[in-house]
């Protein structure tokens, strides 16, 4: 049931490969935002009541629709984000791995018990549901992320409260619109669509149990701070500038191959994108730079439901500045400009298409180097030896994902065992964790005990309470000492 917005605010959706606007999008006040809490507090006890296993059957149901309308759901991602409709398939479906996992969940909420901890007593310790759950999530990912947050938090028995990205909004209210046709209780999924008032209304609600949050690194600080003083359980997932090292034994064309996806894949606006190549030696980084510039220059960018094109365009109009004025910014520090996105063809349109860009010479100084554009600029940092290559992954504020290139396993097993970042990968470009294990970066990429989904999605969403049992075998009198179990 869709129910109009109490404020008049609204914020323009665009479709970015034309440049048009789509719609204009209703944003929620702290009176919607009590309406959906409202609903979520009033559905909360009487699904967190039901069996997991008939929790389950929703779940199945569920991701059985999402898979009927899996291009309808694709095509409104594309159209809203921009990225390839193949990519969007893709991302649909690592979200619906989630989904899978979390139809597990009456294995995955098992307890624990302990027999005769002393005479005729028992122990066993239970997890149960928190109540209301708060999600909100980036543009980037409009079926995805939401979806790593969905399958862990409903199975659990949490009524949930959905607040998307204000500028890609369809996808996930179509999802929800499907979880309820799925058999999912009215008020287990809201959807309350909005920006920072939307988000502060659920930090500050005294109902609002926990919030799940992924976005930039500044907002998740944010989120991180005010729902821990609000006394919310958190966990907010933040920015990323993730470097992959190529080591002189690499090989070069899985690297250039490598390279090419991680970094222009989606207009590289992926928290796990690669946007740094730190690469060992020059002769390497000579070979390197060759073979990525003119990978880089035939690069197909187009409209993401038209023809089979490498890329799309980004997200918006302010958004594409942003990142030429990081190019710019690039040029004016002195780094090497190889391939310059700004001059592709497809820029001069009016849709919000960028080439992709390449720089060498870039240094750890520049701002190229230091932030995260969230865009297809892949920046090539030259450097003398693995220790160093290392050091800079170490020491960069973020440390979401990273990658090693190398024949060498001592290599790859030092590196990964030594470096300082959550998600590592050896050859392997985009080391996104499968549904059975959990997401998260270090540093400033996460603030947060819990990552998202596998087992610390279900420790998140749930709180354990541990049961003492003995039965009635008769009195053997008073104690007034602390209860020592023999
Ligand atoms: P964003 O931080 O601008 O927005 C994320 C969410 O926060 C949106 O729902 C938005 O409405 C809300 N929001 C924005 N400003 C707010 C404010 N001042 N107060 C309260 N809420 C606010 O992020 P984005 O541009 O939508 O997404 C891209 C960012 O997300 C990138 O930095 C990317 O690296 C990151 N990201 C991280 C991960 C991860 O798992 N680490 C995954 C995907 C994306």
């Amino acid at each position: 049931m869709r129910v109009d917005a109490h404020s008049a605010r609204t914020a323009p959706v665009f479709d970015p490969a034309t440049g048009t606007l789509r719609a204009q999008l209703a944003l929620a006040d702290a009176v919607d935002g009590e309406r959906a809490v409202d609903a979520a507090r009033r559905a909360a006890p009487a699904w967190g009541e039901r069996s997991a296993s008939d929790r389950a059957q929703v779940l199945f149901k569920f991701r059985e629709l999402c898979l009927v309308h899996r291009d309808e759901l694709a095509a409104l991602i594309s159209a809203e984000h921009g990225k390839v409709l193949a990519d969007a398939r893709g991302e649909l479906q690592r979200g619906l791995e989630v989904i899978e996992f979390a139809c597990g969940i009456p294995h995955l909420m098992k307890g624990e018990f302990s027999d005769g901890v002393s005479r005729g007593i028992d122990m066993h310790a239970l997890r149960q549901p928190l109540g209301v759950v708060a999600a909100i999530t980036p543009f980037n990912f409009p079926a995805m992320v939401p979806l790593w947050m969905l399958g862990p938090a409903l199975a659990t028995g949490n009524a949930v409260i959905l607040k998307p990205s204000e500028r890609d909004p369809s996808c996930p209210l179509r999802l929800a619109e499907l979880w309820t046709e799925a058999g999912g209780p009215p008020g287990t999924l809201n959807v309350l669509n909005g920006d920072k008032q939307a988000v502060d209304a659920l930090l500050v609600h005294p109902a609002v149990e926990a919030v799940s949050f992924v976005g930039s690194t500044p907002v998740a600080r944010y989120i991180h701070e005010a729902a821990a003083k609000h006394g919310k359980r958190v966990q907010a997932m933040g920015g990323a500038k993730n470097h992959c090292v190529v080591l002189p034994d690499a090989d070069l064309t899985q690297v250039t191959d490598a390279l090419m996806g991680a970094a222009y894949g989606s207009a590289g606006e992926r928290c796990m994108a690669i946007s740094v190549a730190v690469v060992v030696g020059d002769t390497t980084a000579d070979a390197l730079v060759a073979a990525l510039a003119e990978r880089v220059r035939a690069l197909r960018v187009g409209a993401p439901t038209v023809g089979d094109p490498d890329m799309g365009p980004v997200v918006t109009a302010a958004h594409r500045d942003r990142i030429t004025g990081y190019i710019a910014e690039g040029v004016t520090a002195g780094a090497t400009l190889v391939v310059d996105g700004r001059n592709h063809a497809s820029a001069a349109g009016p849709g919000f298409f960028l080439g992709g860009t390449l720089f060498d010479h870039v240094t750890p100084a520049m701002s190229i180097y230091q932030e995260e554009i969230f865009g297809p600029v892949l920046c090539v940092v030259r450097v003398q030896g693995a220790e160093e290559a290392r050091a800079l992954c170490d020491t960069h504020r973020y440390g979401n994902g990273v990658a090693i290139f190398t024949r060498s396993g001592g290599a790859a097993r030092d590196f990964a065992h030594r470096v300082r970042c959550g998600m590592v990968g050896i050859n392997v470009a985009i080391p996104v964790p499968l549904a059975f294990y959990s997401f998260g970066g270090w540093k400033e990429s996460a603030f947060a005990d819990h990552n998202q989904h596998g087992m610390d999605g279900v420790r998140f969403y749930t709180r354990v309470k541990t049961v003492t049992t003995r039965w009635p075998s008769g009195g053997d009198g008073a104690s007034f000492t602390m209860p020592v179990l023999r």
